[in-house]
């Protein structure tokens, strides 16, 4: 993925949040096909996935574990063959890191990487950047705080790989145990991102920051409830933490939300997840256009 790249996907996306607005859609993508194949739990990739293919005119075959043939030990491969063979675009969420660049080997469709384990969410992370840029007006010259599970939240990698080819500043706040893999933070330094890691979210990090990316402890993720329960609720934002911040702060969240922000954020101007959520949709609409040709 290249810079251009990225304001390429932005650009289609205003267009197609323009034509929600005006037509609700349109029918480049009809009798096209798309296989929305969802291997672990998701509300938001799976139906914004969904209606973004069928406000492009296509149709939607969907494939969830637990009524599939992968309940019957059949490998990855193997499904993904199979759907390939009844689609035109593939949508693969897996619980494993890896799964999707897997399934790329094998199938010659656009396969689009919905989230694969404690990996990536690159969908997810250009939908943020959209956000980004539609909240604040610009990408260069702005302080992102990601806050919470930054070891095991895939959406924050994906989303520090994207902002790095901008003029940012990262501050990650996670327990020590659950910091920003080396890896992604290696990457970051050989592209000069200026880097900054704290247990806390102080006064002094909150007031330098223009998006507060808050991110759940990823539950399924630990070996052990107990493990888990050690971090839970570490960090809740509510109101006052908000009010701490610039005035022009936004507050992103991939979702779900299990209480890491209170609901007294959600009337706020900088309470910005949930027009984050709808952006996925216009985001993922430019996504499947790019990929089958028919953006233009
Ligand atoms: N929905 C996001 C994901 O699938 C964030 C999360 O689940 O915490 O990664």
């Amino acid at each position: 993925f290249t810079k251009q790249n990225v304001e390429e996907v932005l650009a289609v996306a205003s267009r197609m949040k323009e034509l929600v607005a005006k037509r609700g859609g349109c029918d480049v993508l009809n009798h096209r096909i798309m296989a929305n194949v969802f291997l672990e739990p998701s509300t938001r990739t799976a139906s914004s996935f969904n209606a973004a293919f069928c406000r492009l005119g296509g149709k939607v075959i969907t494939i969830q574990e637990g009524t599939s043939s992968t309940k019957k030990g059949e490998t990855l491969q193997d499904t993904m063959r199979c759907v390939e063979c009844y689609s035109d675009v593939l949508v693969l969420r897996h619980p494993e890191t890896g799964a999707a660049k897997l399934a790329a080997k094998y199938v010659k469709k656009p396969l689009i990487n919905a989230g694969d384990g404690a990996g990536e969410h690159p969908s997810q992370a250009l939908l943020d950047m959209f956000t980004i840029f539609n909240e604040l007006g610009h990408l260069d010259d702005i302080v992102v705080t990601m806050v919470g599970d930054l070891k095991y939240g895939r959406t924050v990698h994906s989303l520090a790989h994207l902002l790095s080819f901008y003029n940012v500043r990262l501050n990650y706040v996670a327990p020590a145990s659950l910091q920003m893999p080396e890896s992604v933070v290696q990457d970051m330094e050989s592209r000069g991102i200026k880097q900054h890691k704290s247990e806390q979210l102080t006064d002094a990090i909150l007031a330098e920051t223009d998006v507060l990316y808050v991110t759940r402890i990823q539950q399924e993720r630990f070996a052990s409830q107990e493990e888990y329960l050690k971090y839970k609720g570490v960090y809740v934002i509510d109101k006052a933490t908000v009010m701490k911040g610039k005035e022009s702060m936004r507050v992103m969240h991939p979702l779900p939300r299990v209480g890491e922000i209170m609901e007294d954020v959600d009337e706020l101007p900088q309470a910005a997840f949930f027009r984050e959520m709808e952006n996925g949709m216009y985001t993922r609409m430019a996504i499947i256009a790019l990929v089958t040709g028919t953006a233009n």
